[in-house]
C-alpha cells in the first residue's frame, strides 16, 4: 500500500514493481544453446496459452496495483499469431505508459511497421554475434540474415535508436565484442552485452562460460579508449556492493575501482556507457557479477499463466484457473500481491546455496 493508500505490488523489502513482463509463447524458431535444448523441445499446448483478453486482464488488474511498464517476450513473441493486435490492446490500456518487445528478429522485417503502428516503441533484439558462423554456432539455425533484415526494417519503420543484445560467452563471443563496439560507434545502434546466466536448459552453465561486463568493458576500452558511465558517478553504494564474495575474488580489484559506476535510474539493469569522443553507446548488464535484485522492479508472467516475481524463482503462482473459472478481478490481484509479498531478497547465484530453476529461459520469458 502507498502512502495515499493505492495499493502497488511492494515486497517486504521495500520493492515497487511496476513493471510486467509477459511471455506471450514458449516457440521460437531458433534454438540459442543458452536458452533451450538443440532438439525435441516439448512446447506447451496452444491452448494452455492465455489469450490475448487474458492477457488483457493481467494487464489491467495489474495497471490497478501500479503496473505501468510492459515487456513482451517469449519464447520468440513473434511467432505468437497476430501479435500486433495484442500490442493495440495494451496500449490502449489507461495507465501503460511503456510497451518494449524483445525478439530474435528473425521474423521482424515482416512485422515491424505494423508493430510500430499498433504502438510499440522500444524493440530490442537480440543478435550474439556479427560473425555468421559464430551466429550458427550460438543459435544452431540458419538466419542471420533475416535478422540484419530485421534490423534494417525496424529502423525504417521509425525504431530508434535500436538496441542490440548480445549474450557474452567466455570461449565463444570474445571476438565479437569490438566488431560491435565498431558497429555501436558507426549507427545508431545501443549494443548491451549480457553475461551469461544459468537459465540454460542443459544445465550446462558454468561460471567460467561467463564473461564478465569488466572484461567486456576492457576489451572495448583496449580497442577504443576510455569509457565513460553515462549519468552516473562512481559511488560506495554500487550495486555491486551486492554481488557475492565468489565474485570479489574473481576481479582485479583496480578494474573494480574504475569500472562500476551506478546507472542514474537504479531500476535499470544496464549500465550504459559511452565513449569519450561522444560518438557511441554501450550497455552491460551484469546479472552474475553485478546483480541488480536491490533495484528490482520487475514482475513476470509466463505464457502458460503462472506468476514469477523473480527470473530465478523457485515457485510459482498458477492464476490460469483463476482467469478461467469464475474468480474476481480482486481474487487475482489478491494472487499477484501475495507473489510480490513471497519475493526473496535477490537471486543467490553468487553463493552455494544457489539453485537452477526447472524452467529454462525459453519458458520462462527473458
Ligand atoms: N526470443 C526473444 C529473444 O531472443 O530476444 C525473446 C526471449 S529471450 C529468452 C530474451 C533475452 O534473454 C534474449 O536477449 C536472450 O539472448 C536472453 N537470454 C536467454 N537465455 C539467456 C541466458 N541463459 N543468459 C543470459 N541471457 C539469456
Ligand atoms: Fe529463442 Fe530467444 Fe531463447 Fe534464442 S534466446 S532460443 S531466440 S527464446
Amino acid at each position: 500500500m502507498s502512502e495515499s493508500g493505492v495499493r502497488t505490488l511492494t515486497d517486504t523489502f521495500g520493492r515497487i514493481h511496476n513493471n510486467l513482463r509477459i511471455s506471450v509463447t514458449d516457440r521460437c524458431n531458433i534454438r540459442c544453446f543458452y536458452c533451450m535444448p538443440a532438439d525435441d523441445v516439448q512446447f506447451l499446448p496452444r491452448e494452455d496459452l492465455l489469450t490475448f483478453e487474458e492477457i488483457e486482464r493481467v494487464v489491467r488488474i495489474g495497471v490497478s496495483l501500479g503496473i505501468n511498464r510492459l515487456r513482451l517476450t517469449g519464447g520468440e513473441p513473434l511467432v505468437r499469431r497476430d501479435l500486433p493486435i495484442l500490442v493495440r490492446k495494451l496500449a490502449q490500456i489507461p495507465g501503460i505508459l511503456d510497451i518494449g518487445l524483445t525478439t530474435n528478429g528473425i521474423l521482424l522485417a515482416e512485422q515491424a511497421q505494423q508493430l510500430r503502428d499498433a504502438g510499440l516503441r522500444r524493440l530490442n533484439i537480440s543478435l550474439d554475434a556479427l560473425d555468421p558462423e559464430v551466429f550458427r554456432r550460438v543459435t544452431r539455425r540458419d538466419g542471420y540474415e533475416k535478422v540484419l533484415e530485421g534490423i534494417e526494417a525496424a529502423r525504417a519503420a521509425g525504431f530508434s535508436p535500436i538496441k542490440l543484445n548480445a549474450v557474452s560467452v567466455r570461449g565463444l563471443t570474445e571476438d565479437q565484442i569490438v566488431p560491435f563496439g565498431q558497429l555501436a560507434r558507426e549507427t545508431h545502434t545501443i549494443v548491451r552485452f549480457i553475461e551469461f546466466m544459468p537459465l540454460d536448459a542443459d544445465s550446462q552453465w558454468q561460471r567460467e562460460k561467463v564473461l564478465f561486463a569488466h572484461e567486456i568493458l576492457e576489451r572495448l576500452q583496449a580497442a577504443f579508449g576510455p569509457l565513460r558511465p553515462i549519468e552516473s558517478a562512481v559511488a560506495e553504494d554500487s550495486m555491486a556492493a551486492d554481488s557475492g564474495s565468489l565474485l570479489e575474488s574473481q576481479k582485479p580489484s583496480q578494474a573494480r575501482a574504475s569500472l562500476l559506476p551506478i546507472v542514474a535510474d537504479s531500476k535499470a539493469p544496464a549500465q550504459d556507457f559511452e565513449f569519450l569522443d561522444g560518438r557511441g553507446r554501450i550497455g552491460l548488464i551484469a546479472s552474475v557479477s553485478q546483480p541488480f535484485c536491490r533495484s528490482c522492479n520487475r514482475f513476470r508472467i509466463t505464457a502458460d499463466g503462472k506468476l514469477r516475481n523473480c527470473l530465478f524463482s523457485l515457485e510459482e503462482t498458477d492464476i490460469r484457473p483463476l482467469l478461467r473459472g469464475v474468480a474476481e478481478d480482486e481474487a487475482i490481484a489478491q494472487a499477484m500481491l501475495a507473489s510480490i509479498v513471497a519475493k526473496k531478497e535477490g537471486h543467490e547465484i553468487n553463493t552455494a546455496k544457489f539453485l537452477q530453476p526447472d524452467r529454462p529461459m525459453y519458458s520462462i520469458g527473458g
